[in-house]
């Protein structure tokens, strides 16, 4: 039998990096406008950092993660999101004493074991945007702000995302909303999916955003957790609404909206894209501010998303890469060599011609001519450089443009500024 990739895990054809790439130049673009800086975790962190993060009880942790121990019988997971990595080396690195607030971002693939489907795999792309500083709301609406920005980008015309908020309460006032939800779905037990079932034990706020309908009909009974906020908890959430509307961002509050990791506290948010079908946010994250001190860092608050590249992609395109970034993969021109003095001489003038910008792509094989131009109309190519041994000795080159069908000697000194006249008009 022949071999198979890992199921959930895909390749990247050439037309995937050209799309994929285009995103993550764009967003990168925009971050660094935005002074944040690139870092690079590494793949692999040990199990504990995980565990004492993202929190024993989650779901990532409990059943998504790829964990093995290595030779020297320690224990390894495959990183299945950023933002622990980068707290772990902010206070490896001493980072946290550089000037705030510290603006940092990722980009790479993410590790989870789950069920393979349209939008979910198990190894994703995240571009991750993290800002820790000070608690104010405004530094949440800056970064709402840019990541709507970098998400429209492509596409500014077409509005395909919506911004849904909700605050997770606080140290102070979530343990309250957590008992209230126990007791409440105690007795409902039974109707709840198994999935809930077992989160009622260990996660119960994740219930909250089971996509059920069973489960969902009796979560819209309960009282929301914006009940339960204290006092800071909902000024901070008054001013982040009063803030957002402001600055002419459109929102959404979605009470029921939780998220999948243990250190979220306060303001979360989703980013919904159009066309995605149940697994449909594109962006996700929140405050988290306590988790660098509890990893044993200093005590700075953040907040952070992570754009899920994928998604992002399903989003604008659909399944398929634009037309006009296909177009880049096409070569400019094709040297088509008949005979070997004529691919000798190639081996000069092509990467002459690469020297000059130029795309070019070059036969080195022993066909016919009509086989080789076949073959350049495939490529979609728009010049062909034929070069024969009379040509050769006359010191000309014949240039054929595929579009108009036409061809002509010219002379060889004069190449480069024509096919510069020709293809970068
Ligand atoms: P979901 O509710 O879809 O499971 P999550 O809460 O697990 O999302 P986060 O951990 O916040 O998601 O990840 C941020 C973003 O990364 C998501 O919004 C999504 O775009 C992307 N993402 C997460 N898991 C996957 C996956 N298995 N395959 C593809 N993209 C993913
Ligand atoms: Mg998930």
């Amino acid at each position: 039998m022949t071999l198979q990739a890992v199921r959930g895990f895909k390749d990247w054809l050439p037309e995937d990096c050209a799309r994929y790439h285009f995103l993550i130049e764009l967003a990168r673009n925009y971050l660094e406008r935005a002074n944040f800086k690139e870092i690079k975790i590494p793949i692999l962190e040990k199990t504990e950092l995980f565990l004492r993060s993202i929190g024993e009880v989650t779901d990532i942790v409990q059943k998504e993660t790829y964990t093995f121990q290595d030779r020297s019988q320690e224990f390894l997971t495959l990183r299945p999101e950023a933002t622990a990595g980068i707290c772990r080396m902010i206070i490896e690195q001493g980072l946290y004493v550089r000037p705030k607030p510290l603006r940092f971002f990722f980009i790479g693939p993410m590790f989870r074991h789950e069920r393979p489907q349209r939008g979910r795999l198990r190894e994703f792309y995240q571009i991750d945007v993290e800002l820790l500083g000070q608690l104010t709301p405004y530094y949440e609406v800056e970064l709402l702000d840019l990541a709507l920005k970098i998400l429209r980008a492509p596409d500014p015309e077409k509005n395909s995302f919506t911004l849904e908020i909700n605050s997770l309460g606080c140290r102070e006032c979530r343990p309250e909303f957590r008992e209230y939800l126990l007791s409440a779905l105690q007795d409902k037990r039974e109707w709840l999916c198994e999935t809930c079932r077992e989160r009622l034990n260990r996660n119960p706020l994740r219930i909250l955003d089971c996509k059920q309908e069973g489960c969902r009909r009796i979560v819209r009974e309960l009282k929301p957790l914006s009940e339960f906020w204290c006092v800071l908890c909902r000024e901070h959430f008054t001013e982040l609404t009063e803030l957002l509307s402001f600055v002419g961002i459109t929102f959404v509050v979605n009470p029921y909206l939780v998220r999948g990791l243990d250190y979220y506290v306060r303001t979360i948010f989703e980013i919904k894209g159009k066309g995605l079908g149940a697994q449909d946010a594109v962006c996700a994250g929140g405050r988290y501010d306590y988790l660098l001190k509890e990893l044993g860092g200093p005590d700075l608050p953040a907040t952070g998303f992570a754009i899920g590249l994928e998604r992002w992609a399903l989003t604008l395109w659909g399944e398929k890469p634009p037309q006009a970034l296909m177009e880049k993969l096409k070569p400019e021109v094709l040297f088509i060599p008949l005979g070997r003095e004529a691919k000798r001489e190639g081996l000069k003038l092509v990467p002459r011609l690469r020297e000059e910008n130029f795309k070019v792509e070059a036969f080195f094989e022993d066909r016919s001519l009509k086989a080789m131009l076949r073959e350049a109309d495939k490529l979609g190519v728009k010049k062909v450089l034929i070069l024969g041994e009379d040509e050769l000795k006359e010191g000309v080159i014949i240039l054929k443009d595929m579009e108009k069908g036409v061809q002509e000697r010219i002379k060889r000194e004069g190449l480069i500024q024509r096919l510069k006249e020709e293809l970068r008009k």
